[in-house]
C-alpha cells in the first residue's frame, strides 16, 4: 500500500483575501468579501463549518439586539440567521438559541460557494512566511491526506481561527491573559497582570425519549457539587440543551490553547456528572423519559491569544458607551466573565450590562504585520472588553467590517493603518450600503438618487387614535403612555374616559423620564492562593464597602443576583419621571367620550442622548374614572401603569390618546433620512403605513427629473422590541412584521411600469438589480402584504442607483 506521508502532494494557490477559520467572523468576512469582488479562500480545520457558532458547539447568536430593546446588528450575520430560520435548519429555538441542525453547514456554505468563495475544509493552517511586515504566503497542510497548499497572499488576510494562529505564525503582537488595572485603568481589572483567561466549555444535548430510560455514569464520573449551577434543566421540554459545564484558563497550562484533549476529556466527565446529577439525583421523576444524545465534538474555547491593533478597546470604553470616529460595528452585550471553576459547572461574574457601544477599526487589524486583519475572538480588545465583544452578532459584524476594509485597502492600494488615517468615511459608507450599522452615521452615498427625492405614502403611522377596540382599565393609580424621541413641546393631550361611579375629578399630566443609568456591579478579586495553587475569589460575603477602592479590593456581595436570570426579565423601561405639567378636568357621573387637557412643557425636552438607553415624554391620567386602553402599534409607545410601588411597563395597556402637536413617526421622509435602522429607542426612522388602514400601502419617490435607474435597495424592518419577541427565537420561519409581497413600479414617459413583483420575501435586506435601459423619474414601492396581516408596512430605507 502507498505510504500516505510520502504521497502528499504540494500544491500552491493564489488569493486577495485569506480567511483563516470559518467561525462566524470568518464566515462573515468571507462572504462579504467575495461580493466585492476579493478572490477569498476560507480555510477550517474541521470539516463542519461554524466554529462555536456551528453545529459541533451549537451556541446561539447574540449581543446587543440579546440586551437592549429594538437594536438589530443587521448585516451578513442577519443574513445568515434568516436563511437557517427559512431553512427550518433550527433545531429547537428556544433555549438560548442553541442549535446543532445538520443543514446549518448546508445553508451557510451555498451562500459562501454562492458568493464565489473557495472553501477549503479540514485544512490547518500550519505556517506562513512574512518579508518585511508583510504576510507573502501562507502554507496549509491538508488534514485529509496530508497534502501541503500553499498560498500566495496577494492581499490580505484575517485571522478569525479565534486563537489568533496566523498573529503566533507571522510574528504578530498578541497578548492574552489580564491587563493590569495600571495598564488599563479597568475598574474590574485585577492589581497584577496575569495568565488568566476565560474557560471552555463543552455542551450537550438531551431528549425526552417517550419511554423511561436509564442513565449510568462511565466508572471514575466525579459526583456533582450541588451547590454548583446545574444547567436549568428543564423537564416540561422536549429537547434540552445542557448549556455548558466550564474548565480551564486559570495558568497557562491549563489554557485550553495548549492541552486541548485532556480538558475536552475533563468536560466531557463534567456533563457525565452533571446528567447524572439531574437525572438520577434532582429528577429521579421528572427527568425519567430524558435521554442523553449528543456532546459537543469540539472544545467551546471562549478565549485565548487577542491581536494587538493600533487600539486597544477597554471596560471604560464599553461602560462610559465612549464614541469614535473610526466606528465600523457595534457591541453591546454583558460584560460577563467566565472564571476558572474546579469542581462543577460555571462561574460567571457579571460585570455590567451597557449600552451599545462603538468598536473602532484600530482594533481590527495587526499593529505589526500590515496586511494582517483580526477578527472575531482574536481581535484587540482587553480581557475585560472582550467579556463583551466575543459575542457572535458582535464578531460576525467586525468580520464583514473587516472584509470591506480589505476591499478598500486594495482598491486605494493602503494599509489599513492607511485606511484607519485617511479613508475611515468611505469604509462606513461602504459598510452601510452592504447593510452594517454603525452608530450614528447616515447614509451619506452621492450616487443614490433617493437622498434627493421628494417622497410620499399614501399613509403613515400617526401617534394620535381615534377611538379603537381596547379594554377599559381602572385609572385610580394612574395610566400613562411613554412616548420615546418626542422632542417637540407638548400642547394638548386627550384621553377617552368612562366614568361608571359618581361625578369626579380627573389629573391629566405630562412628564419626563429616563431610562435609569447602566448599573455597574461590584467587582470580586479574583486572585492567586499560593495555598491552594489556585485562583479564587476572595472576600466573597463581604458587605459592599463604600468607596471604590474598597470594592476593588474585593468586597463584594455575592454576584448571582444579577446576569442571565434577568435576561428576559429585565425591567428596562421609562418608570420613573418627573411631572412638568398637569391639570385637573370635571368629569360628570355616566360620561363616556374625549376629555382633553392643555399641558405645555415648560421648557424643552432633553436632546437624544446615546448614552441613555431611553428618554421619553410621559403622558397620563390618574382618578376614579376608567381609561380606555389598548396595544399601541406604533413602536415609539409604551404603556405604564401605576400603582402603590410605583410604575410598571405593560405594553397591552397604553390608553389610547391624542396628541398635539403629532410628531408623526412613521413619517415618508423617514424612508431617506439616511439612517438605516433606529437606534434602540431613538427616533423610528422609517416609512410606517397607518396601522388602521388595510394594506396594500404604497410610498412613492419623485426623482425629479429622468434618470436612468440602475439598482434598488431595500431594508425592511424585523425588529421586535426585545430579542425573547424576535422570530430567531420564537421558532417562526420569517419575522411577524417583515415584508411579504410587494411590488417596485417606475414611471417613465408617462406610465407605470412595473418592475419588480416579489412574493413570499423573507428577507429583511433586499437588492434588485434592474433590466438593463431602465429610466423613469418616479419610484413607488407597494407593500401588499406583510407576513401577519394585522401589521402595517415598515420599511427603513429605499436607495436607488
Ligand atoms: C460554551 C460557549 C457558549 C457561548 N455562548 C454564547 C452565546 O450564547 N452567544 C454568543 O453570541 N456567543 C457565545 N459564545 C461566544 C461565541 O461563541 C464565540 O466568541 C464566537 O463564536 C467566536 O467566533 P470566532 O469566529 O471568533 O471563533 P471560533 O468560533 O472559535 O472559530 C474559529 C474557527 O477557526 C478554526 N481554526 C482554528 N485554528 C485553525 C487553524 N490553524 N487552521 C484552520 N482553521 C482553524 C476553528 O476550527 C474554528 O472553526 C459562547 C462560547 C462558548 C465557548
Amino acid at each position: 500500500m502507498e505510504n500516505v506521508m510520502t504521497s502528499s502532494q504540494h500544491q500552491t494557490r493564489a488569493c486577495d483575501f485569506l480567511v483563516a477559520g470559518a467561525g462566524v467572523a470568518g464566515i462573515c468576512a468571507a462572504l462579504q468579501a467575495a461580493r466585492l469582488g476579493l478572490r477569498t479562500i476560507l480555510v477550517e480545520k474541521e470539516m463542519i463549518l461554524g466554529g462555536n457558532g456551528g453545529p459541533n458547539l451549537g451556541v446561539g447568536a447574540h449581543a446587543a439586539m440579546s440586551c437592549n430593546p429594538y437594536w438589530n446588528e443587521m448585516g451578513i450575520m442577519e443574513e445568515i440567521e434568516e436563511h437557517i430560520n427559512w431553512r427550518q435548519a433550527r433545531i429547537f429555538p428556544t433555549n438560548f438559541g442553541y442549535n446543532i441542525h445538520p443543514l446549518w453547514d448546508e445553508v451557510v456554505s451555498s451562500l459562501l460557494e454562492d458568493a464565489g468563495v473557495r472553501i477549503l475544509r479540514r485544512h490547518l493552517v500550519h505556517d506562513c512566511s512574512v518579508e518585511n511586515g508583510i504576510i507573502r504566503q501562507v502554507k496549509l497542510l491538508n488534514i485529509e491526506n496530508l497534502d501541503h497548499v500553499d498560498v500566495e497572499i496577494d492581499g490580505h488576510v484575517l485571522d478569525a481561527t479565534g486563537d489568533a494562529f496566523v498573529a503566533q505564525l507571522a510574528g504578530a503582537a498578541w497578548r492574552m491573559g489580564r491587563e493590569s488595572r495600571d495598564e488599563t485603568g479597568e475598574r474590574s481589572a485585577p492589581r497584577q497582570a496575569d495568565d488568566v483567561i476565560s474557560t471552555a466549555s463543552v455542551t450537550a444535548l438531551v431528549v425526552d425519549s417517550g419511554r423511561p430510560c436509564r442513565f449510568e455514569p462511565p466508572p471514575g464520573t466525579p459526583p456533582w457539587n450541588p451547590e454548583k449551577p446545574d444547567n436549568h434543566f428543564n423537564p416540561r421540554q422536549a429537547i434540552h440543551f445542557l448549556w455548558q459545564v466550564d474548565e480551564g484558563g486559570e495558568s497557562e497550562t491549563n489554557h485550553s490553547l495548549y492541552t486541548p484533549q485532556e480538558l475536552y476529556l475533563r468536560l466531557v466527565r463534567r456533563i457525565y456528572s452533571v446528567w447524572n446529577y439531574l437525572k438520577n439525583i434532582k429528577f429521579p421523576k421528572e427527568a425519567e423519559n430524558f435521554q442523553l444524545v449528543w456532546i459537543s465534538p469540539i472544545l467551546g474555547r471562549r478565549e485565548s491569544r487577542r491581536i494587538e491593533g493600533d487600539y486597544l478597546l477597554t471596560q471604560n470604553d464599553i461602560e462610559a458607551c465612549r464614541g469614535f470616529d473610526d466606528a465600523v460595528a457595534f457591541g453591546g452585550s454583558y460584560l460577563d466573565e467566565h472564571l476558572p471553576s474546579y469542581d462543577g459547572g460555571y462561574e460567571v461574574q457579571f460585570y455590567s450590562r451597557p449600552l451599545p457601544y462603538d468598536i473602532p477599526f484600530r482594533c481590527l487589524y495587526s499593529r505589526n504585520i500590515h496586511n494582517l486583519f483580526s477578527g472575531g475572538r482574536a481581535v484587540g480588545v482587553s480581557h475585560l472588553a472582550f467579556t463583551s465583544t466575543r459575542l457572535m452578532r458582535t464578531g460576525g459584524a467586525m468580520g464583514q467590517a473587516v472584509a470591506v476594509a480589505a476591499k478598500l485597502c486594495q482598491d486605494k492600494g493602503v494599509t489599513p493603518r492607511e485606511l484607519a488615517r485617511d479613508h475611515i468615511q468611505a469604509l462606513q459608507q461602504t459598510l452601510l450600503k452592504n447593510d452594517a450599522f454603525i452608530i450614528g452615521i447616515a447614509n451619506a452615498d452621492p450616487s443614490d438618487l433617493a437622498r434627493t427625492a421628494r417622497v410620499t405614502a399614501n399613509s403613515v403611522a400617526a401617534l394620535s387614535r381615534a377611538q379603537v377596540p381596547g379594554r377599559f382599565a381602572d385609572a385610580r393609580t394612574g395610566v400613562a403612555a411613554a412616548i420615546f424621541a418626542y422632542g417637540q413641546r407638548v400642547e394638548t393631550v386627550r384621553f377617552y374616559l368612562r366614568n361608571p361611579h359618581a361625578a369626579t375629578t380627573v389629573t391629566g399630566f405630562l412628564g419626563y423620564g429616563e431610562t435609569p443609568p447602566i448599573e455597574l456591579l461590584p467587582v470580586p478579586e479574583f486572585v492567586h492562593n499560593a495555598g491552594t495553587g489556585r485562583y479564587e475569589k476572595v472576600a466573597r460575603e463581604k458587605p459592599v464597602a463604600a468607596s471604590p477602592d474598597a470594592v476593588l479590593e474585593g468586597a463584594l456581595n455575592p454576584t448571582g443576583t444579577k446576569g442571565w436570570d434577568e435576561y428576559y426579565r429585565r425591567v428596562d423601561n421609562v418608570t420613573r419621571f418627573d411631572v412638568v405639567a398637569s391639570e385637573n378636568r370635571d368629569v360628570p357621573a355616566g360620561f363616556e367620550g374625549w376629555v382633553e387637557f392643555h399641558l405645555e412643557n415648560p421648557q424643552p425636552f432633553p436632546p437624544f442622548d446615546r448614552a441613555k438607553s431611553g428618554q421619553a415624554v410621559v403622558v397620563g391620567l390618574s382618578g376614579e374614572v376608567e381609561i380606555l386602553t389598548a396595544a399601541h402599534l406604533v413602536d415609539v409607545v409604551e404603556g405604564l401603569v401605576g400603582g402603590e410601588t410605583g410604575w410598571k411597563m405593560d405594553l397591552a395597556a397604553v390608553p389610547v390618546f391624542g396628541i398635539s402637536p403629532d410628531p408623526v413617526p412613521g413619517k415618508a421622509e423617514n424612508l431617506v433620512n439616511g439612517k438605516p435602522h433606529r437606534e434602540g429607542r431613538a427616533a423610528l426612522n422609517q416609512w410606517m403605513s397607518d396601522p388602521y388602514q388595510r394594506l396594500p400601502q404604497w410610498i412613492e419617490l419623485d426623482l425629479g427629473s429622468e434618470k436612468e435607474l440602475h439598482e434598488l435597495l431595500l431594508r425592511f424592518d424585523v425588529t421586535e422590541r426585545l430579542w425573547a419577541d424576535m422570530y430567531l427565537i420564537k421558532g417562526d420561519r420569517v419575522a411577524k412584521r417583515l415584508v411579504r409581497d410587494y411590488h417596485i413600479d417606475v414611471f417613465h414617459q408617462g406610465c407605470w411600469a412595473k418592475l419588480v413583483d416579489e412574493k413570499d420575501n423573507y428577507r429583511r435586506f433586499r437588492r434588485h438589480a434592474l433590466p438593463a435601459g431602465t429610466s423613469g423619474n418616479k419610484v413607488r414601492l407597494t407593500v401588499d402584504r406583510v407576513w401577519d396581516e394585522n401589521q402595517p408596512a415598515r420599511v427603513y430605507e429605499v436607495r436607488v442607483y
